[in-house]
């Protein structure tokens, strides 16, 4: 799970490397590394760097997919809902709605908390301490006492499977935040190392449409739990429609056949609300081999990136096997020395030791927050006009973008 991440400690030691003196010395010899390196790239990768920064991105969208995509969210309350029928059904009532709303509180208690708010609010808050063991700890106990209390029963309410319903729906947000790339820091407040397993994208069509199949065979005949399951199921379809030159050919094959396999099994009544326990049990599972499938097969890959980034930059060449939205059992390569940051066909430089930069990652707030949130962390220093502008990129997400998502502009004076 370790992949050898960089951190703000090393862009520390780096700056702290640096004797003043050498510090003017290196102003003037990084802006001339910095038009030199540009030139080099532009005829490199093809980036054009025109008058005015028309910058053409020579890869596809699919490397640097969109990540702010809510639709984890879909993915929290399908398996949270799920998880709610397996664990508590018939002890608890609405056990998978209570599921649904439990498994999305890491994410809704942001709002509590200062979200919306601008990007680096965002960068900081945004799977912070909501997502931590500690914060996750209190959603559970502060959720079963709010659900449990709210109940007027004859008899008292079942607080142990109140407790575990809410509790496995809580922590299944957790487990699926971190088998992603974005990555979570479970030892808030007291340690902000971001953990990522680098197993299943963010957004997965399977992670929409097992448990989706599962809570809809096991509703009952009724136009309510029909309508949803059609609604959601539409969602999901006309995402993958437009998804479809993103996602693998045999992801939209199995979609399809997950598809047609739903309606036959509705229409002839394969499950029902007896046997719809066991059918969100199994369907739980399904995904479990599903992900550790995913990871097993991921070692692999990060062997063979590690050893490619260590042949390209060194013994201490951090490196990551990137997840692909819409391409499971994928993961794209990244390396990065002090440097450098490359991936397959593409290379850029870091530029971190610029005095602007250490500046902007220092004394703005915006730096700051950029700082802690990189995993592979780039900078770009434009001085064209007036003032100097500094890009902070995490390479994950933005690569030469100016704006959107994974870059932070700052001005500094
Ligand atoms: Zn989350």
């Amino acid at each position: 799970m370790d992949t050898g991440d960089d951190g703000v400690a090393r862009l520390d030691r780096l700056h702290f490397a640096l004797p003043a003196a050498t510090q003017a010395d290196a102003r003037t010899l990084c802006f001339v590394a910095f038009a030199a390196r540009h030139r080099e790239q532009r005829h490199s990768i093809g980036t054009e760097v025109g008058h005015r920064s028309k910058l053409r991105v020579p890869w596809t969208r699919r490397e640097v997919a969109p990540h702010r995509v809510r639709m984890d969210n879909l993915a929290h309350a399908l398996v949270g809902a799920a998880l709610g029928r397996a664990v508590a059904d018939r002890h608890v009532p609405l056990a998978g709605v209570i599921g649904a709303v439990a498994a999305n509180a890491p994410d809704w208690t942001e709002l509590l908390i200062g979200l919306p708010g601008p990007p680096d609010k965002y960068l900081v808050l945004h799977r912070g301490i909501t997502h931590s063991l500690v914060g996750a700890l209190v959603e559970i106990l502060v959720l079963t006492l709010l659900v449990g209390g709210s109940w007027r029963l004859a008899s008292r309410p079942p607080w142990r499977r109140l407790a575990a319903c809410v509790g496995v729906a809580v922590l299944s947000h957790l487990f699926m935040d971190w088998q992603g790339s974005y990555g979570w820091r479970p030892f808030l407040p007291w340690n902000a190392t971001w953990y990522y397993l680098d197993w299943v994208a963010s957004a997965d069509v399977f992670f929409w449409i097992v448990p989706l199949v599962a809570l809809a065979w096991g509703a009952n005949r009724h136009w309510i739990p029909l309508a949803g399951t059609l609604v959601v199921g539409g969602l999901m379809t006309l995402i993958m429609v437009n998804a479809r030159h993103v996602a693998a050919p045999w992801v939209l094959v199995a979609y399809a056949v997950a598809g047609i396999v739903a309606a036959v099994g509705w229409l002839r009544y394969w499950v029902g609300p007896v046997a719809r326990q066991r059918a969100a049990t199994v369907a739980l599972l399904l995904l479990a081999v599903y992900s550790g499938a995913q990871g097993v097969a991921v070692q692999r890959r990060k062997a063979e990136i590690r050893r490619a980034a260590e042949r390209r930059f060194g013994r201490g060449a951090s490196w990551a096997a990137l997840t692909e939205i819409g391409r499971p059992f994928t993961w794209a390569a990244i390396y990065a020395s002090s440097d450098t940051i490359a991936g397959a066909d593409w290379a850029l430089p870091r530029h971190l030791r610029v005095p602007a930069v250490v500046r902007a990652l220092r004394e703005t707030a915006d730096g700051r927050a950029m700082a802690q949130f990189a995993r592979f962390l780039t900078a770009e220093v434009d001085t064209a006009g007036t003032g100097t502008t500094v890009y902070l990129r995490d390479a994950r997400y933005a690569r030469v973008e100016r704006e959107g998502w994974g870059v932070i502009r700052v001005r500094i004076d």
